[in-house]
């Protein structure tokens, strides 16, 4: 079922008996919490959610989780070797509740929404105390109750791993990582079923936030001093489908840029098969629009495109790009590919490295191809080796490194606009912020710049940063 835009307000008053049931088993201490979460930005922006409920419940936070009274840890199920890393870091915690037998592990996220995860955590981790899904982050301070006072009673595990529901809760209260860069949501699921992706099994199908509630946050942001703002999506160029008022993301976009303010918005991520002319026209018409697109090709190759069910070909794609450059001359691209998806040949793979010098792009985020249970992909026959898969890989990532400092080479003398965040890793006297493209800019300068926009024209390329002095 598509989204149907439906909304409803957390009901916070749930916080006011959560709070009260902390203080009282806790009295005058506070208790710490460790919350961890792994994998893509939607993930990071649901664990500022439960970080913001635990804030609301009473408790303090640690970075180690050794010391904390609970840990949760947000579960990515995208590539196996996180999974094989949380199951590591699940099984350090044993020791740790043997020291503390009153501390409570919980697990949430994607992964959770797999029944044979879940069913896994139920019998080979039994000090895994609570476990929720994707839908029911929103259910956290009851199922904490639930727990505390169950143990009182001998109950020792609640799991809240319900299908989902396609609701979206406004109104929880967020705890943000940073305080000049804040993540948005603006939608939730997919609906695309990639071959290889397992999102729309574990996040349902899509649903867009309203329009109202995005700006209301944005503009918030923007009051507290937000600055540079990432709207998230598994697919922001089909956000609005099934809203009440007609509003696509281009239409969004617009909306956001009328907020007043000296603020940068970006996002992620573009599927080209949904990308417009519309949305392009509208970055090239606002300043406000970082001139960069995420654009995940996955490969360069029509045969592989269709067996991952991704809707378009190589000529489309190169279509956006050009239509892109010619809008926008500062535009750069990243993207997203996989390597030695089941039955590519290497003379396909090489299609994928001729795109790469085509669209010669900024940064690419590479995986080898994972198989995930449940998707069509994982089915599929997969013949080559993993070192020869491994090899393809290696020469991507070179002809990815040639291209990216070709680009970085271009920018030497020319100026850049930086958000100035933190010192700088050059050296003493240098600042240290991201230009529009989202690329590491050094500069000299001092710590009363952080939160500012400079002007900086770029001397050299670094190997960690593109280095330069401020002209502003
Ligand atoms: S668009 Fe494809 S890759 Fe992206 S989340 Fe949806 S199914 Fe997964």
């Amino acid at each position: 079922m598509t989204g149907t835009g439906g909304s409803q307000q957390f009901d916070s008053r749930l916080l006011d008996s959560a709070r009260q049931l902390i203080q009282r088993l806790f009295g005058d201490r506070i208790p710490l919490a460790h919350v961890h979460s792994y994998g893509c930005q939607g993930n990071v922006s649901d664990g500022e959610k439960i970080s913001g409920l635990l804030a609301q419940m009473g408790y303090g936070f640690t970075a180690d989780p050794g010391r904390a009274d609970l840990v949760i840890y947000n579960t990515c199920a995208i590539r196996e070797h996180a999974e094989e890393k949380l199951f590591g870091n699940v099984g350090a915690l044993k020791h740790a509740k043997r020291r503390n037998p009153d501390m409570v592990i919980g697990l949430c996220g994607c992964m959770m929404q797999q029944p044979a995860v879940a069913e896994k955590i139920k019998k080979s981790y039994p000090y895994v105390d609570l476990v929720f899904g994707t839908h029911a982050l929103q259910n956290l301070p009851q199922n904490l109750c639930e727990l505390l006072q169950g143990r009182q009673q001998g109950k020792k595990r609640v799991f809240d791993t319900d299908e989902q529901k396609n609701i979206i809760y406004e109104g929880i209260p967020t705890r943000r990582e940073g305080s000049l860069k804040a993540w948005v949501p603006i939608m939730y699921g997919c609906d695309n079923f990639c071959s290889y992706c397992v999102v729309p099994l574990v996040r349902g199908r899509e649903v867009s936030r309203q329009p109202a509630d995005v700006l209301r946050e944005i503009e918030q942001l923007v009051g507290q001093g937000y600055r540079d703002i990432t709207l998230l999506g598994q697919n922001v160029n089909s956000y609005g489908k099934g809203l009440a008022e007609p509003c696509d993301f281009a239409d969004l976009l617009q909306r956001i840029c009328q907020i007043p303010g000296d603020f940068w918005i970006r996002f992620m991520t573009s599927h080209p098969k949904d990308i417009t002319h519309k949305l392009i026209d509208t970055i090239a018409q606002n300043d406000k629009l970082c001139n960069h697109i995420h654009l995940p090709v996955q490969s360069g190759c029509d045969r592989v495109l269709r067996e991952m069910n991704r809707h378009y070909d190589v000529e489309k794609y190169l279509s956006i790009v050009d239509y892109a450059r010619q809008k926008i001359p500062a535009v750069s691209f990243t993207s997203d590919i996989i390597v030695g998806f089941p039955g590519e040949q290497y003379e396909e793979f090489l299609q994928t490295v001729d795109l790469i010098k085509k669209v010669r792009y900024d940064s690419l985020f590479t995986f080898i191809f994972s198989p995930r249970p449940g998707t069509r992909a994982a089915k599929m026959e997969d013949p080559v080796p993993a070192k020869e898969k491994s090899r393809w890989f290696g020469q991507l990532l070179e002809v990815q490194r040639q291209v990216g400092r070709q680009r970085y080479g271009e920018l030497v003398g020319q100026t850049v606009r930086v958000l100035c965040e933190g010192p700088g890793k050059t050296g003493p006297g240098y600042m240290s912020g991201r230009d529009e493209h989202n690329m590491v800019v050094d500069f000299i300068g001092d710590s009363t710049l952080c939160g500012h926009f400079v002007t900086v024209e770029v001397d050299r390329v670094a190997s960690w940063a593109l280095v330069g002095h401020r002209v502003d």
